[in-house]
C-alpha cells in the first residue's frame, strides 16, 4: 500500500508517494506529460543492487541514454561532478520541458536537484530517494546543494521537485547503520513539534519496528516537514527548527572526519540539545532522559565517548558552531527544547558555559 503526502506551494505543489510499490506507479510520470524525455541520475550502489527494479519502473518513459552514474559518497557533491552531470545532460540533448530522475540517497538527490535547478535555467527533477534519510528529509523541501572545500552545502539553490517517489523496496539492501541514521531524522520531527508522535514512536518500539510502523512514522515525519516547508519555504523563520540537533551534530560530524554518519551525528546532537536545555533550566530533566533512552533503545548512540570518531574536542566543536551558516549577527544559534515536541530557536549568550558543557560531555 502506498500513501500520499502533498506539499501545497501553488503552481509548484507536488506529491510524495510513500511505501512498497510506489516506484511501480511510474506511469503517473508518463501521464504528467507523455512527450517528455528523462535523464536518469543514479547512485552507483543503487544501480548495481537494483538495476532490474529501476528499469522496470522506467518502462513506460522515454529515457535519454544510459543512466548517469553518481559515485557513492559525499565527494560526489562537487563542482567537478556537477560539470560532468551538466555535460552529460547536454549530450543527451535534454530540453527545458524534459526532466531528471534522481535515484539514490541525499548525495545523488542534492547533486541532481542542483543540476536541475541550473540546467538551461531550470528543468524538473523527480526524486526517487533510496535511503531512509533521503526519504524522510533530503528529497522533500527543495533544498539542493554541492560542497565546497570551505564546507558542506555552501553552494546550491531552492528547487522543489516535481514528484517524490519513496519506495520501501530500495530499503531492503540499505545497511542497518544507514537505516538507523535515517531514522534519527524521523525522531527529529517528533522532538521538534509533535509530542504525540513521540509517544507513538516509543510505543511502536516496544516490539521490533515493523515495515508498517516505519511507513506510518515516515509519513508523519514527511507531513510534518511538508507543513513547515509550506509555511516557510525559504527558511525565513520556522523552517530553521528542522535544524534541531544539527548545530551540535555538524560540529561532531566535522570533528569525526568522516567516521560518523550524518544521522548518527544528529541523534547525538539532539541528545546534546536536550541536555543543554536542561542545563539552562528550560527543559524538564525527565524529557531529556526519555529522549536519550529512546535513542538508545533503537540503537542510536548518544554518549560522545562511545561514538565513532571519538574523542571529540570541545574547543573545535565550538569553533565549528561559530561558523555554522545558520548563525546571524555573530551569536551561535541553536535549536533547543522546552520539552519533547517544543523546540525553539535560541541564541547562545554565554559561549564559555557552552564550552564547559561540552567539556563535561566529552
Ligand atoms: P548517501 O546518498 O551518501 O547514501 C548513503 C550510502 O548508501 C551511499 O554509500 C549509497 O551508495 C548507499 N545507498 C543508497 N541507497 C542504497 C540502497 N537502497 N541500498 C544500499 N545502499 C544504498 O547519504 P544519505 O544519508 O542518503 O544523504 C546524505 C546527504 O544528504 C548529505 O550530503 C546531506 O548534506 C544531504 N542532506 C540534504 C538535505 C536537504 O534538505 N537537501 C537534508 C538532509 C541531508
Ligand atoms: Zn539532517
Amino acid at each position: 500500500m502506498t500513501e500520499l503526502v502533498t506539499i501545497s506551494l501553488g503552481e509548484r505543489s507536488y506529491e510524495i508517494l510513500i511505501g512498497q510499490g510506489a516506484w511501480s506507479i511510474a506511469q503517473r510520470l508518463a501521464a504528467v506529460s507523455p512527450e517528455r524525455r528523462y535523464a536518469v541520475l543514479a547512485d552507483a550502489n543503487v544501480l548495481r543492487l537494483h538495476k532490474d527494479f529501476v528499469e522496470t519502473g522506467l518502462g513506460h518513459l522515454q529515457i535519454a541514454g544510459a543512466p548517469i552514474e553518481i559515485p557513492e559518497g559525499e565527494t560526489a557533491k562537487s563542482f567537478g561532478m556537477l560539470e560532468i552531470v551538466l555535460s552529460q545532460l547536454l549530450e543527451r540533448a535534454l530540453e527545458r520541458g524534459d526532466a531528471i530522475i534522481a535515484i539514490g540517497g541525499g548525495v545523488t538527490g542534492d547533486l541532481a536537484g542542483f543540476a536541475a535547478a541550473i540546467y538551461k535555467r531550470g528543468i524538473d527533477v523527480i526524486q526517487v530517494p533510496t535511503t531512509l534519510l533521503a526519504m524522510a528529509d533530503s528529497s522533500v523541501g527543495g533544498k539542493t546543494a554541492i560542497n565546497m572545500p570551505q564546507g558542506k552545502n555552501l553552494v546550491g539553490a531552492f528547487h522543489q521537485p516535481r514528484l517524490v517517489v519513496a519506495d520501501f523496496a530500495f530499503l531492503d539492501t540499505l545497511p542497518k547503520r544507514q537505516l538507523l541514521a535515517g531514522y534519527a531524522e524521523i525522531i527529529k520531527a517528533a522532538l521538534i513539534g509533535d509530542a504525540d508522535f513521540f509517544d507513538q514512536l516509543e510505543y511502536s518500539n516496544r516490539d521490533s519496528l515493523t515495515a508498517l510502523h516505519l511507513q506510518a512514522h515516515l509519513k508523519t515525519a514527511i507531513q510534518f516537514k511538508a507543513d513547515i516547508v509550506e509555511a516557510d519555504e525559504r527558511e525565513a523563520g520556522q523552517r530553521a527548527l528542522l535544524n534541531f540537533g544539527h548545530t551540535f551534530g555538524h560540529a561532531l560530524e566535522s570533528d569525526a572526519k568522516g567516521a560518523l554518519l550524518h544521522g548518527e551525528a544528529v541523534a547525538a546532537g539532539m541528545a546534546l540539545a536536550f541536555d543543554y536545555s536542561v542545563r539552562l533550566g528550560i527543559c524538564p530533566e525527565n524529557d531529556a532522559r526519555r529522549v536519550k533512552d529512546y535513542l538508545k533503545l533503537v540503537g542510536l548512540e548518544t554518549g560522545l565517548g562511545s561514538l565513532p570518531g571519538a574523542p571529540f574536542t570541545a574547543e573545535a566543536m565550538v569553533e565549528r558552531m561559530r561558523h555554522d551558516k545558520k548563525n546571524a549577527g555573530g551569536a551561535i544559534r541553536l535549536v533547543l527544547a522546552r520539552g519533547i515536541g517544543n523546540a525553539f530557536i535560541h541564541e547562545v549568550a554565554d559561549e564559555a558555559d557552552l564550552l564547559n558543557f561540552l567539556k563535561d560531555k566529552i
